[in-house]
């Protein structure tokens, strides 16, 4: 627990993002997770995912944006992969973040950009997903995904076991139709918005599974843990629910064993695949959810 939040406050130190972005050697590492700094790389993963059966999910790296042009620059770069997802006819979608795309600068910005981006997705027959970031960004985030939906039907949302509100967002948003991913949440959240132990937020998720793999919409179950996954396979084989109503979703570099033995056995699995050069807190994150990866960096940075 205090290697997990001493990595996750690490993750918003920006003078040390700033030193260890220069360190060649410090790059080398983040492969692990993230797919490459360009386009064709990350399409390179992609490419190889379709070709053993698993679908992905574009993220373009960035969060926090502090001014217009930097997020109208996101809307361009998402313009592009989904280009790229059309011509190369990639079974894959896009991820976008609220505050890559201007949330922190006003709520109508953000609006205006996602719209530009589900839009697009929509004219490719691609679907959008908005993650869902720290709880200070719920609210907004939700609102604006509403008023996204009300236009178009390519997008969805994240949900995260973690929060206490999470039970009666989720009611209300099967009610409306819409889709949800289903995650543990990643953030470092205070107990008065949070569950702080792990136990709880795992019998969460598992009630707030069972929801949505009951109201028959397509939903994806992001997760990496085992007991979640065996949850939902014997919650949908008793219930009689299809293997093709739902997938699962993982992380580019995480558990691929297990992604491929699920995609194997029938399911539908998807893959979030992210790159781009701003890194960092992504990668943090990654490494406070599990601190026996800090060895892997380590070993991997003192290697040739
Ligand atoms: C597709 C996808 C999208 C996501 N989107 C969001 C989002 O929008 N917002 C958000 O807050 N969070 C998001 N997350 C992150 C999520 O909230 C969790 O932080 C993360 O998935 C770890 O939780 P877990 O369910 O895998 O379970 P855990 O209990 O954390 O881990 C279970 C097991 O999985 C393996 N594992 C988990 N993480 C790692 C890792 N980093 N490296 C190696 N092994 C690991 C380990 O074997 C571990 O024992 C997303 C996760 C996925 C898979």
């Amino acid at each position: 627990m205090v290697a997990k939040n001493a990595l996750l406050y690490l993750s918003r130190q920006e003078g040390l993002k700033n030193v260890l972005t220069k360190m060649k050697i410090f790059n080398k590492v983040t492969k692990r997770f993230v797919a490459g700094e360009t386009i064709e790389q990350a399409v390179e993963v992609v490419k190889e995912l379709n070709s053993r059966g698993i679908a992905a999910s574009f993220d373009h790296l960035g969060e926090s944006i502090k001014n217009e042009a930097e997020a109208n620059a996101e809307v361009e770069e998402y313009a592009r992969i989904l280009d790229t997802i059309n011509e190369r006819d990639l079974k894959c979608g896009v991820s976008i973040k609220p505050t890559q795309l201007g949330l922190d600068i006003n709520f109508d910005l953000f609006v205006k950009n996602a719209s530009k981006i589900v839009e697009k997705a929509a004219s490719c027959k691609r679907f959008v997903r908005i993650d869902m970031e720290d709880s200070g960004h719920t609210d907004a985030t939700l609102q604006a995904f509403r008023q996204l939906r009300s236009k178009f039907d390519n997008v969805g949302i994240v949900i995260q076991a973690y929060l206490y509100r999470s039970k009666a967002d989720v009611e209300a948003l099967l009610k409306e139709g819409a889709s949800i991913r289903l995650c543990k949440g990643a953030y470092d959240e205070p107990a008065s918005v949070a569950f702080p132990k792990k136990s709880d937020t795992d019998a969460n998720y598992i009630v707030l599974m069972q929801m949505m793999l009951d109201s028959g919409i397509y939903h994806g179950l992001a997760t990496h843990d085992e007991a979640m996954i065996n949850a939902a396979v014997e919650y949908t084989a008793k219930k009689g629910i299809d293997k093709k109503a739902f997938e699962f979703q993982m992380l580019y570099g995480v558990r691929r064993d297990l992604q491929e033995k699920l995609a194997r056995e029938g399911y539908n699995v998807r893959v979030y695949v992210p790159y781009g050069s701003h890194w960092y807190p992504y990668f943090m994150r990654r490494l406070a959810e599990r601190p026996a990866n800090v060895w892997f960096v380590l070993k991997n940075m003192f290697k040739g």
